[in-house]
């Protein structure tokens, strides 16, 4: 059968789970056997119980010998089943399995059946029972083709879909199916036999080894998509006509007048820059450097390159308080230069007189939130746009941004350090340029995690910094309620921190006060008026305090490590040690993973990598991040080799066919114009 046979139109499937498969987005006989499996059960032989709990959920298979609803669990209402090891006699091994408020699971299990249950062993007094197991009941005779004495699929179910039931409709649907006509992006894939094979082994195979070879053949198939993708933004951005802008003397002028020399890493970035915008090619660039390795200034030298030639320079940030913050840096370095700056704010845009936008006078750097971009009026001119911490951008807004018919180089700025493998991936269409030395002379920066315990004894050390003529950020994180409630605990926050910091003084800043409070709130705390910050995660990025040596952040496991890294950067920004104290709300063992890894690491690379570790991929390249699809099979972490593999292979077809103009490869020409030509002309 074809696959775009209709699951409605088969006898075998009920007409009522329909909805059910539709919800899992499955129409098709395609669809069907494409959906993968998310784990496989070794049921070819059943090992025996184990009689201590590990570290590995564990499999078992035997019979019920009691069960029944528990006398305890209140509401979550308990159900128990108490299954034996076959074979075992008198002496036989049990294990309880147990439930709670899953009323259908009484129904299923009786005394008598036989089980097979998967999950983690644990242990209460002498007794080993597993929690919420995933189970199934097994009916000997008819399992034993599809549901026994194999390697069996365990796919992702919902509402009326059992794993069972799924189990048997995807072994139908491999028979039926013609499975050489199920179609692929990669050119040429249906001939290839072994795809067939695959499609089937993914599903039942007969050893784990030839489950890794199926897997790796749909991986890299499934990959080619991605970088395809990849690979066809690139070359259409390399395609975009730029203007070449060349011009040294103002940026000169500004190094000259620095109290310090710019580091290597600096002067390499700027140099690759100056080459791009010099060139004819459109600009479109990461720069990559941890918090605190000094990317404002390599923001600021180009868009001197972009004035000088003529052109208005735009630097966005993703908070008005950043925005304002490097407004007054740059008004301060680029007067003695008489260049013209405007701050572009939602709320600072009805106090600047608007003759000033157009001819002569008009602001020749322009800094502002990433709202100007969709200010069409404001930028007439623009050689050169910059985004501060694009980790907050989308990359849908990034390619309006390159695809804008003025034509302007573009550069991106990032602390989000990127492990090489995805950074390909997340960034693939861009040319990046690494910042990885920090400027000289920056204090150490020693994390350590303290119970809540210890908060007076925090606050002792606190207060003996600020004598010293340090300053603070106490950061505690939001309970995302409504307004009034976080307002109350910002107050509460403020009025507990300035009794503990008193006689010093405090300021507070957090969301929800209005643009020029926060100004206020910042600008105090910048001249140094108070001594300590009470503020939420809206000090995350950016802010650049170097006399602040000291961050507290209360309920620190809220937070992830990535952002608990960008807070770090907030301090150790001058020649002071600097002290990063992280007081857990709830101690568990997860939150101690989790911290330990900022107490042992400051450099970022080292801590995004065990951000991997313990997350996985999954968040750092989330959808909006990259724009590009979900993964059902491949792992950006694992699969680094077969993600090469599947680039080679579409960089070879876009050289072959750059404009993909070939009967073969009208698949993959559809499916981007889909995907790409959304996101690039959107
Ligand atoms: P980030 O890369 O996190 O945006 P910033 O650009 O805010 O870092 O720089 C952090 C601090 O380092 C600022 O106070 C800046 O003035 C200072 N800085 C930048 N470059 C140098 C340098 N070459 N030598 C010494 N200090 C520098
Ligand atoms: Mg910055």
């Amino acid at each position: 059968m074809s696959p775009e046979t209709l699951l409605g139109e088969l006898e075998w499937i009920p007409a009522r789970r329909i909805p059910n498969l539709r919800k899992l987005g499955l129409r098709t006989l395609g669809d069907l056997v494409q959906h993968f499996p998310r784990r496989h059960e070794d049921r070819r032989s059943f090992t025996p119980f184990p009689d201590s709990p590990g570290d590995h959920p564990i499999l078992i298979c035997g019979l019920v010998v009691k069960a029944g609803h528990l006398p305890y669990g209140g509401w979550r209402r308990g159900y128990e089943a108490t299954i034996e090891e076959a074979g075992g006699g008198a002496l036989a091994r049990r294990i309880s399995c147990r439930w709670f408020n899953m009323p259908y699971v009484g129904k299923m299990i009786a005394t008598g059946m036989r089980m097979v249950a998967y999950g983690r062993l644990k242990t209460r007094g002498k007794k080993l029972y597993l929690d919420f197991p995933e189970f199934e009941m097994i009916e000997d005779e008819g399992d034993a083709l599809i549901h026994l004495h194999r390697i069996v699929p365990v796919h992702a179910g919902g509402e009326g879909l059992t794993a069972r039931r799924l189990r048997e409709w995807i072994f139908q649907a491999l028979h039926a199916t013609d499975l050489a006509q199920i179609p692929s992006l990669l050119p040429g894939a249906g001939q290839n036999p072994d795809r067939a094979t695959a499609l089937r082994a993914i599903h039942f195979p007969e050893s784990f080894d030839a489950l890794e070879t199926a897997r790796k053949l749909l991986v890299v198939e499934e990959f080619f998509a991605m970088q395809s993708l990849i690979v066809s933004r690139r070359a259409h951005v390399a395609a975009l006509p730029g203007k070449s802008k060349v011009g040294r003397d103002l940026m000169a002028r500004l190094h000259a007048a620095l109290p310090f020399p710019l580091t290597g890493a600096q002067t390499r970035a700027i140099e690759q820059i100056r080459a791009d915008m010099a060139s004819e090619r459109r600009m479109n660039r990461l720069l990559q450097g941890d918090v605190g390795s000094g990317k404002t200034l390599v923001a600021l030298s180009a868009s001197l390159i972009a004035i000088e030639a003529g052109f208005q320079a735009a630097v966005m940030a993703p908070t008005q308080l950043l925005a304002e913050q490097h407004y007054q840096t740059f008004t301060r370095l680029l007067a003695p230069l008489g260049i013209r700056v405007a701050l572009r704010t939602g709320s600072r845009r009805a106090d600047e007189s608007l003759e000033l936008w157009t001819g002569e006078g008009a602001p020749q750097l322009l800094v502002g939130t990433h709202a100007l971009l969709y200010e069409p009026d404001e930028l007439q001119n623009p050689g050169l746009i910059v985004i501060d911490e694009q980790h907050k951008f989308g990359v849908l807004q990034r390619a309006r941004l390159i695809t804008r018919a003025d034509g302007p180089d573009v550069l991106v700025m990032t602390a989000t350090p990127i492990p090489r493998t995805l950074a390909q991936t997340a960034y693939g269409d861009l040319d990046v340029t690494l910042i990885d030395e920090m400027p000289p002379n920056r204090g150490r920066i020693i994390t350590g995690i303290r119970d809540t315990k210890k908060l007076p004894e925090a606050a002792a050390f606190l207060r003996k910094q600020m004598d010293a003529g340090r300053q603070a950020y106490i950061v505690y994180p939001l309970v995302e309620e409504s307004e009034k409630l976080e307002a109350k605990a910002a107050s509460v926050e403020f009025e507990k921190w300035r009794e503990l910091l008193a006689p010093h003084r405090c300021g507070l800043l957090h969301g929800r006060m209005k643009p020029d409070e926060k100004d206020a709130a910042m600008r105090a705390f910048v001249n140094g008026n108070t001594k300590a910050l009470i503020a939420t995660t809206v000090i995350e990025v950016g802010i650049d305090v170097p006399n602040a040596s000291v961050l507290l952040i209360e309920n620190a496991e809220r937070f992830g490590l990535a952002q608990l890294h960008q807070l770090r950067g907030r301090i150790g920004r001058g020649a002071h040690t600097s002290y990063c104290i992280l007081m857990p709300g709830e101690d568990t063992p997860e939150a101690r993973d989790k911290l330990g890894v900022l107490e042992q690491m400051t450099d970022g690379f080292a801590v995004a990598e065990a951000d991997l570790k313990l997350r996985g991929p999954g968040d750092m390249l989330g959808t909006a991040q990259t724009g590009l699809p979900p993964l059902r099979l491949g792992d950006l972490f694992r699969d680094g080799a077969l993600i090469q593999q599947a680039r080679d292979q579409a960089a070879a077809i876009f050289e072959k066919d750059s404009s993909l103009a070939r009967p073969e490869h009208a698949a993959l020409r559809a499916w981007l114009g889909k995907q790409d030509v959304g996101a690039l002309s959107g």
